[in-house]
């Protein structure tokens, strides 16, 4: 992967070699230090113009006249060398004729470290940058090749240790992604300066040198050292990583045939580098033509070998070595307009960004297991909430088992309140009609399962002896019996007896157990006690009182309904009797009228003896019925008025019955404790019992109680919907009993005392 930066064109610099001699008339560096001017005279054997000048200027990035090998390294090289550390390929080559100085400018002068060139402090500049940046690691390698008649050389295959290159000899191969290596060129690694320097200089001492007139020196090959650097980030400890290709290229001399002379081998040699250079341009111009899509790099071995070194996506850096003497300007001028070309040349340096593959598996499997580890801490949490769930829910059906356990206690005990009242209102709803003697029984109604009347006079109990006891009495009396075999009752096999059967049939046929035990406190049963037994010990010990004026009051209203029967009766045959002898009048005027009118001697009409009688009766009978149904009137008011009275007592007796029944047998025994001590409730203790004895003050606190238990849990709800019945129970049983009593009869016939009524209150 490359990462592109702003693109900008390939940077030329020309150095002028010194010279004694140096053509000043026709080479002219302007003041910009950017610009040389050269002026030519038209060669005269062509026989054109004779003397006539031709000049020529050329714009590059910097002449580098009289220039320190140092300042020459400053201004072409470093900027390159730091690219290449940071990830971009960069080249730096030097091109011009023959004894021009390439070799100077790119190597120096090997013996004078002051005159060292562009490679060793290249290789230098490296170094000590690796060496400062402690936050990446790099490796470092070398490979130097020398292109020599189209022939590949590797100039470090002598170096120790270094692989023999195979049979096919080394070939440029192109890589996938663009770049391209020579298959064969041994790469070495180096870690410090000086074994760079080592391998440069070893590199030196095998390039093919030919003899030439110009320079002795100088080379007919290309040269090209190449610094491979991959860097890696220490502190990311990241898959990436960057490389890079530092080309160092010293080409070969670019003079022109006919100039050097040279004859046989050096003249093949001229051609082959020629053509290369030739073709370097090409593909230098190719690449600066954005319309071409081909590039002919792979004409000759060089432009092939320079492919992703060459512009692209490099930094490319050219100097354009001359020779300043006039003999030489045609070669100079040859090598400035090679200069200007390039300098078209557009680049787009890109960071060489790679994965390392195994790294990426290190790190991919690293983030799988953090991954995993997350995913393990989310399963935990979910079990976790999974299991709070489980425990909410099972804590959820323990409270609904135990509100319907609540429940169905409750509605045990209050189906007898509702019945008692829902008998109460019926009762008196019929009371209110006419039919007065309709509904009205016995006044045992109460739609539990009391016992039958017939077995309730045979037990009567002394107040101050509770059924408790009797009934724990009686159960250890059975026990007793069962043990020594004696049986409870005729007929009636001791093991299927449980002690409340027990202590019921124990009443009916052990007269024994009905006798006064004397006070005692009241002993808890395991179980309570079945209602209607415990009703008629209430009614004839704490409701005694209640019970009595039920009583008298159900006997005022029986003695008034009598009446109201008499009276009835006594309306209906006075009817009867007015309508017989209305018949009888009716018939003896109407013969009478046959037989003409009775007058006097006045001539006044008379009655006869009979027809007078039937008028007498007549007027008796109907003023004995006014009498009479104007009584019974009166009389069915009473009566529905007792009837009232009745009711009122029975729901109070019943009332009073549960309170007591609650207490007795239902509340716990500490709570039962603070009732009679009259402690005050702990909020939540026993809530719905409580609610049976609570007196109106008490209400503000019940209330409070309400808030309290949901405020707790809202399971509550339901059970303080079970308390507030019980409430609206209570206060509706004590507006009945505190109703206002009228002791005066309605319709104020006034003429029969009443016996008196008794309030409940
Ligand atoms: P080339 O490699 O282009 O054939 P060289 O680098 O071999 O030319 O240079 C030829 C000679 O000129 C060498 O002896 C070199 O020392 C000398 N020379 C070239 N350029 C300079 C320079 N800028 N300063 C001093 N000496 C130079
Ligand atoms: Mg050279």
């Amino acid at each position: 992967m490359m990462i592109a930066h702003v693109g900008s064109e390939v940077r030329v610099f020309i150095r002028s070699r010194p010279t004694a001699n140096f053509a000043q008339e026709l080479i002219q560096y302007l003041p910009d230090g950017q610009t040389v001017s050269v002026h030519q005279r038209k060669d005269s054997r062509k026989g054109v113009v004779n003397n006539q000048l031709s000049s020529w200027s050329f714009r590059l990035d910097g002449v580098l006249h009289d220039v320190s090998q140092e300042e020459v390294y400053g201004r072409v090289g470093r900027g390159v060398v730091l690219g290449a550390l940071e990830g971009y390929n960069g080249t730096v080559m030097c091109f011009g004729q023959t004894g021009a100085g390439k070799t100077y400018t790119m190597t120096g002068a090997t013996e004078s470290y002051k005159q060292r060139g562009i490679i060793p402090r290249a290789l230098q500049e490296v170094f000590h940058e690796v060496e400062q940046r402690l936050d990446h690691t790099f490796s470092v390698h070398l490979s130097f090749l020398e292109i020599y008649n189209e022939t590949l050389v590797d100039l470090l295959a002598s170096v120790r240790g270094c692989p023999r290159v195979g049979p096919g000899g080394m070939v440029v191969v192109e890589e996938a992604g663009g770049g391209v290596s020579v298959r064969g060129l041994s790469l070495h690694p180096v870690h410090s300066e000086e074994e760079a320097l080592n391998l440069l200089f070893e590199g030196e001492m095998h390039r093919i040198i030919g003899a030439h007139a110009l320079n002795k020196n100088s080379s007919r090959s290309h040269c090209i050292l190449t610094v491979h650097i991959e860097s890696r980030s220490r502190t990311l400890s990241d898959a990436k990583y960057v490389t890079s290709k530092l080309n160092l290229v010293d080409l070969a001399g670019s003079e022109r045939l006919g100039k050097t002379g040279s004859e046989g081998q050096v003249l093949k040699e001229a051609m082959y580098i020629n053509k290369s250079l030739l073709f370097l341009e090409q593909a230098i111009l190719a690449l600066a033509d954005r319309r071409r899509d081909h590039v002919p790099f792979r004409q000759t071995k060089l432009t092939h070998a320079l492919k992703d070194s060459l512009g692209g996506n490099c930094n490319t850096v050219l100097v354009a070595n001359i020779y300043g003497e006039a003999s030489q300007i045609e070669e100079t001028l040859s090598t400035l307009r090679f200069a200007s070309r390039m300098k078209c040349v557009q680049m787009a340096p890109a960071v060489n960004e790679h994965t390392d593959p195994v790294l990426q598996v290190r790190k991919l499997e690293k983030e799988i297991q953090l991954l995993k580890q997350e995913l393990c801490i989310h399963n935990t949490l979910i079990v976790s909430i999974r299991q709070i769930q489980e425990v909410f829910a099972q804590f959820k059906q323990a409270m609904q088992q135990q509100e319907q356990k609540v429940k169905a206690q409750l509605c045990q005990n209050y189906t007898l309140v509702e019945k008692a009242q829902s008998t109460a209102a019926s009762t008196a709803a019929k009371s209110r009609g006419s039919q007065g003697t309709v509904g009205m029984v016995e006044g045992h109604g109460f739609g539990v399962g009391v016992a039958a009347p017939s077995e309730r006079h045979i037990r009567p109990l002394s107040p101050g002896r509770t059924k408790s006891i009797k009934t724990k009495e009686l159960a250890s009396q059975g026990r007793k019996e069962a043990v020594e075999g004696r049986s409870p009752g005729p007929g009636k096999p001791v093991e299927s007896v449980n002690p409340v059967q027990r202590d019921r049939e124990g009443r009916e046929h052990d007269p024994q157990s009905q006798e006064p035990q004397g006070p005692q406190e009241p002993l808890r049963p395991d179980s309570p006690p079945p209602k209607a037994e415990a009703f008629e010990d209430f009614k004839a010990e704490r409701g005694s009182e209640i019970n009595r004026i039920l009583k008298e009051n159900k006997l005022v209203l029986l003695e008034r309904r009598a009446r109201l029967r008499e009276l009835t009766e006594g309306v209906n045959t006075a009817k009867r009797e007015i309508d017989s002898t209305s018949t009888a009048l009716r018939q003896w005027r109407d013969k009478r009228q046959s037989q003409g009118q009775f007058v006097s001697a006045e001539g006044v009409p008379v009655l006869d003896e009979a027809e007078l009688s039937l008028v007498l009766r007549l007027r008796e009978l109907k003023t004995q019925y006014r009498q009479q149904y104007e009584e019974l009137c009166g009389t069915k008011a009473e009566v529905s008025y007792c009837q009232h009275l009745v009711d009122q007592c029975r729901t109070r007796l019943l009332t009073e019955f549960e309170s007591w029944y609650n207490e007795s047998f239902l509340l716990p025994e500490e709570v039962q404790a603070m009732l009679r001590s009259g402690a005050p409730i702990r909020p939540g203790l026993v809530p719905v019992y409580k609610a049976l004895a609570l007196e109106e003050d008490e209400q503000e606190h019940f209330e409070r109680l309400r808030y309290e238990l949901l405020a707790d849990s809202p399971s509550a709800i339901s059970f303080y919907n079970a308390q507030n019945r019980t409430v609206q129970r209570r206060n509706y049983s004590k507006a009945m009993s505190q109703a206002p009593v009228q002791k005066t009869t309605p319709r104020g016939s006034g003429r029969t005392k009443l016996p008196a009524i008794l309030s409940v209150i």
